[in-house]
């Protein structure tokens, strides 16, 4: 049995936690798109790590990791995490790195910078090349891991690019970019990296042929998915079901079944539409109880309640067959939790999620109130053991989505999981 399993909010869902988690029941873990702009948290144990290119399932030492073609790789990173991740005695030995992954370089850093200052709508990127990169994969000028392999190879490719983007850098008054600056540092960089990097289409082909169970792993969240989320305000790649696709060379056969990941509230980052965004107190006790904090800037996530029309689409979008459900005991202590199960558009009542901001920008939330339980989760270990409220709450959102929570986080901890 293959999974999927990926965000259906706007990321920050938990996903280190839970993939760390499912991660035990396979023997491959696959990322599939994104870049470093990806922070999941997790606590393999008992130590926090933070993990931004390698797979979650890197702790779990009997679990293949695979990086695929569909993830922007910067090599500096990659090199620093995995020798981060190496020090905490995690030997890697399973570690592969897709040939076909596009390389971030240094001119993408610097466009992102003048992109998101120059843009007549701030998008609220991270500032790491990963939207560049990805433009350049699509305008077909984009290098690859394997092209790093080479000297000579690189050094021609890389220097092409660097003049042609130093015009664009240089009409918007950015610093420009020589190629000896940072050649030898990319040339280490892919020394360092040469004996992980493999042809990870036939690798996956031979390990789906030989049974093993392949997890593929999502970064970010749907509703930030470049063709079905809130776009501009979304990220370059395709964290929905399509990316698992074109990210890996697997085909939509391979995938068994699709596990959607979503908070017992919502939350998003930098710019766009949230219809049951908080500005109260509630929001911010969601924020200090919940550490709404970014993994990766430590920017301060916008909180709401969780948005029932939003996650409805999210699961059709990418045909879900179940939900881990994370962080349900922040909501230990509040007195009332609320639930947008529709919007109101203009006085019309909707069960639609149109993503395009002009329209979600306008509609308000119609909220069903329910009891707060006010008592400790954390220690819950099964369905029946969570107060009687927080099933009630458990139960409305399986009624409404039609879709069984199967599994339910109750705290950071791997033990901290409930499974249906
Ligand atoms: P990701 O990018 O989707 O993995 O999200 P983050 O890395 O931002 O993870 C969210 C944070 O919530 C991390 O610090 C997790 O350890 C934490 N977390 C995950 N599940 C739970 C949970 O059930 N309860 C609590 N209190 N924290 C959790």
């Amino acid at each position: 049995m293959n999974a999927l399993v990926l965000g259906l909010q706007w990321g920050d869902e938990g996903k280190g936690k839970a993939i760390d988690y499912l991660a035990r029941d396979f023997d491959v873990v696959i990322r599939y798109q994104g870049g470093h702009n990806a922070g999941h948290t997790v606590y393999p144990s008992g130590q926090k790590v933070v993990l931004h290119l390698l797979p979650s399932g890197i702790f779990s030492p009997q679990t293949a990791s695979l990086i695929g073609n569909g993830v922007v790789v910067d090599p500096l990173r990659l090199r620093e995490e995995i020798a981060a991740v190496k020090k905490l005695g995690f030997p890697l030995g399973q570690l592969v790195l897709s040939d076909a992954a596009p390389l971030i370089l240094p001119f993408h850093q610097e466009l992102d910078i003048i992109f998101e200052e120059s843009r007549y709508q701030k998008i609220g990127t991270t500032r790491r090349g990963i939207g560049p990169a990805y433009e350049d994969l699509t305008g077909r000028r984009a290098l690859f891991v394997r092209d790093l392999l080479t000297r000579e190879r690189f050094s021609r490719r890389v220097g092409l690019l660097n003049d042609y983007y130093n015009r664009l850098i240089g009409a918007f008054g950015g610093r420009l970019l020589r190629v000896e600056d940072y050649l030898e540092e990319y040339v280490a960089a892919g020394e360092f990296l040469r004996p992980y990097v493999e042809n990870t289409v036939y690798l996956l082909d031979r390990y789906r042929r030989e049974g093993k169970r392949i997890l593929f792993e999502g970064a970010q969240g749907t509703l930030l998915d470049v063709s079905f989320g809130t776009y501009p305000y979304v990220t370059s790649s395709h964290p929905t079901v399509s990316g698992a696709l074109c990210g890996t060379g697997l085909s939509a056969k391979a995938i068994d079944r699709v596990v959607g990941i979503t908070k017992a509230y919502a939350t998003r980052v930098g710019e766009g539409p949230f219809p049951s965004e908080l500005f109260d107190r509630s929001g911010e006790r969601l924020r200090e109880i919940g550490n709404e904090f970014g993994a990766t800037t430590g920017r301060p996530r916008r909180v709401g309640w969780l948005d029932l029309v939003a996650l409805r689409y999210a699961l059709m979008v990418n045909g879900a067959d179940a939900m881990f459900m994370t962080k349900l005991d922040v909501l230990d202590d509040f007195a009332e939790i609320k639930v947008a199960v529709a919007y109101d558009c203009a006085g019309v009542t909707t069960d639609r999620f149109d993503p395009d901001p002009e329209i979600l920008q306008n509609v308000r939330p119609v909220y069903r109130i329910f009891k707060g339980w006010r008592e400790a989760t954390g220690r819950a270990r099964s369905f029946a053991e969570l107060p009687p409220s927080a099933r009630v709450y458990l139960k409305f959102i399986e009624e409404q989505t039609l879709v069984p929570v199967e599994y339910v986080s109750v705290g950071t901890l791997r033990e901290q999981t409930i499974r249906r």
